[in-house]
């Protein structure tokens, strides 16, 4: 079934032969097995669907019709608004409003893995001249068309952008990369002087709710997610690829029923002790 996989080394150290930890199918009931790098804990997905491959896990289905990994209906206007609802935090969390004050007129931003657009029609509302880019067609579809949003069908490591951006955006998209170190030194090549790097991703490990799922954790969806990162993790990636973290944050539990008191009650501790699921960071050039 697995026609074109490729095993994986270490994106931080290099090392190879890492340790399985568990299997897990995929919404085709393919197989896919979780990996710990031996020698820096590191968690991720391998063997792998090849890049070339990956496209046929976000056809249309995994924005309309999965509930558990992907969404139920991502262009419904419920989820457009939790989406903006969780956006709204994320800014307030990140110091947007500062930031963005002290930009002039022309600030550009570029959404990588931008969905349906969502977050680029956030900030076209407010002046910016936005742009999105993702690789499952049809969200770029929906985007350019019932939005009318600039948001293009591709690869982000294939575009040439003429000009820099003042905020890049990765909202829950590195997990998904297959070469999330060459992502980031481009970003960093595109980012004009000053600009901003804003990024959330699944949290691994330290004190995390996670634990309390095992295999079972809602993010582990194989191969839509192929990279784990712990915040020291994530934190060493960027540094090596020019960046320094200025704001860091987690949030999310997961815990209970969401609108449970449970799940109120997780995710206000997650947010408040760092325990969180999610992690939200704003990093600049170093
Ligand atoms: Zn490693």
């Amino acid at each position: 079934m697995q026609a074109m996989s490729e095993h994986v080394t270490c994106i931080l150290c290099g090392s190879g032969a890492p340790e399985p930890l568990f299997s897990k199918p995929s919404a085709c009931g393919e197989p896919f097995t979780l990996v710990r790098c031996r020698r820096c804990g590191m968690r991720f997905v391998s063997p792998r669907p090849e890049e070339t491959e990956i496209g046929r896990y976000y056809e249309s289905s995994y924005f309309t019709t999965r509930t558990d990994r992907g969404y139920n209906n991502y262009f419904s206007p419920d989820v457009r608004k939790e989406i903006e609802r969780v956006i709204a935090l994320n800014l307030g969390d990140l110091g947007f409003e500062r930031f963005e004050s002290d930009l002039g007129p022309g600030r550009r931003a570029l959404d990588i893995g931008c969905a349906a657009g969502y977050f680029v029609n956030y900030l076209a509302s407010r002046n910016w001249d936005a742009q999105g880019i993702d690789i499952a067609p049809e969200c770029v579809r929906f985007a350019s068309e019932s939005l009318g949003l600039n948001v293009t069908h591709g690869n982000y490591l294939e575009r040439h952008y003429q000009s820099k951006f003042n905020l890049i955006t990765l909202w829950a998209t590195i997990e998904h990369l297959h070469h999330p170190q060459r992502v980031l030194e481009k970003a960093r090549d595109d980012l004009a002087d000053g600009g901003r790097l804003y990024l959330s991703t699944c949290r691994a490990g330290d004190i995390n709710f996670m634990q309390l799922f095992g295999s079972d954790w809602r993010y582990y969806n194989f191969p839509e997610h192929l990279y784990f990162f712990s915040y020291p993790a994530l934190k060493n990636l960027l540094r090596r690829c020019g960046f320094e973290v200025t704001h860091y944050r987690t949030y999310g539990s997961g815990a209970g029923k969401p609108g449970s008191i449970l799940r109120k009650v997780a995710d206000f501790s997650a947010k408040k002790f760092y325990m969180g699921d999610m992690m939200l960071l704003s990093a600049r050039a170093r």
